[in-house]
């Protein structure tokens, strides 16, 4: 087999990330904007949103860090279980999906659901359900932090059989288990990060302690990432990429009580490309990174075609941020592959 030296992803779709707001916003949005054609933007601000008021808000600032490039934030609202009928059927057309975080779990989650109780939110899942929005799911109890994600498949299984219209989608799966619970339920999809396709616990304690790799959920142990690299790599229908990119400055990182996050934005692409290729299964990774996601939530993005070659890129080990710097995942480290300009 000849060796590939290019590769087009056309339309690739980032359908998890998180962008913040602010300065970093204004840093990290046009990382994403400028090699993405869309991306499914994360509620978990301070405040959350929560009103039409501030998601319209948010979407204009996420517009103009992002201006210039060809591309659009798919804006989602913060899970509350008073939502009524009648505001969400208003709200509807400007969001791509909901964000159930249960209370506490992860970066700015503290005012998520402290119940997962079905019933207890069966009036917000009704309405949406009805009028067609997908829930998106950080899937995590508060139990042993390696076995949360495990301990959340029977809520999912909960939450498809009570509303079998309404769609779910698992973020940022980390488990051999989850993998298999995708094929269980009609209504069930799934996002997965680059870097769970790529590491385990191992690569974050395993040795000396990687700050820049410690992320929530945590990674798993090598079946799971190999159940995960399986079904990406034979294009899943039912995964999508969701970087979960997650970017905090350098001194929340390096220090004590690490923040959790891998910032993957700038590396997302070349990084995907490499690995794909290493696995013969390039023929894949439109689906993956695009075709599914379009599929999944009925998306018509707009054209925007990424040219990559194989060509070595450094990837820079700092992005300036105030007085502080932002660290990508492989800061400094030399990728296979290159976005041409
Ligand atoms: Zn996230």
């Amino acid at each position: 087999m000849s060796s590939v030296t290019t590769f087009e992803i056309n339309e690739p779709l980032d359908m998890h990330l998180h962008l913040r707001d602010g300065d970093m916003l204004k840093l990290v949005g046009p990382l994403t904007s400028n090699t993405f054609t869309g991306a499914l933007i994360m509620p978990n601000l301070v405040p959350p949103v929560t009103t039409k008021e501030a998601l319209l808000a948010y979407k204009d600032r996420i517009n103009e860090a992002c201006k210039g490039d060809t591309f659009e934030p798919y804006v989602t609202l913060f899970f509350q279980n008073n939502y009524s009928y009648e505001f969400l059927e208003d709200i509807k057309d400007d969001i791509i999906g909901i964000k159930l975080y249960p209370a506490g779990i992860t970066t700015n989650s503290e005012t998520g659901v402290s119940s997962m109780d079905v019933e207890v939110l069966r009036p917000t899942l009704e309405s949406m359900s009805k009028l067609g929005i997908p829930l998106c799911v950080h899937g995590e109890t508060n139990g042993f932090v390696m076995d949360r994600e495990k301990e959340f498949m029977p809520i999912y299984e909960s939450i498809a059989s009570a509303f079998p219209d309404l769609k779910i989608i698992m973020e940022h799966i980390t488990t051999a288990d989850a993998v298999e619970l995708l094929d269980k339920y009609d209504n069930l999809h799934a996002t997965v990060t680059l870097h769970h396709l790529l590491i385990t616990l191992d690569d974050v304690a395993g040795g000396m302690l990687q700050p820049h790799l410690f992320c929530k959920p945590i990674a798993k142990r090598p079946h799971d990432r190999s159940a995960l690299l399986d079904a990406a790599l034979k294009g899943h229908p039912k995964l999508m990429f969701g970087s979960d990119s997650a970017p905090h400055p350098k001194h929340k990182k390096e220090c004590c009580g690490c923040a959790a996050g891998v910032f993957t934005s700038p590396i997302a692409l070349q990084v995907l490309v490499e690995l794909f290729e290493k696995y013969q299964a390039l023929e894949k990774l439109n689906d993956f990174v695009s075709l599914n996601a379009q599929r999944i939530y009925d998306l018509k993005p707009k054209i925007k075609k990424i040219k990559l070659v194989k060509k070595d890129y450094v990837v820079p080990a700092i992005y300036e941020y105030n007085e502080d710097n932002v660290v990508p995942m492989y800061a400094g480290e030399t990728l296979a592959w290159s976005i041409e300009d």
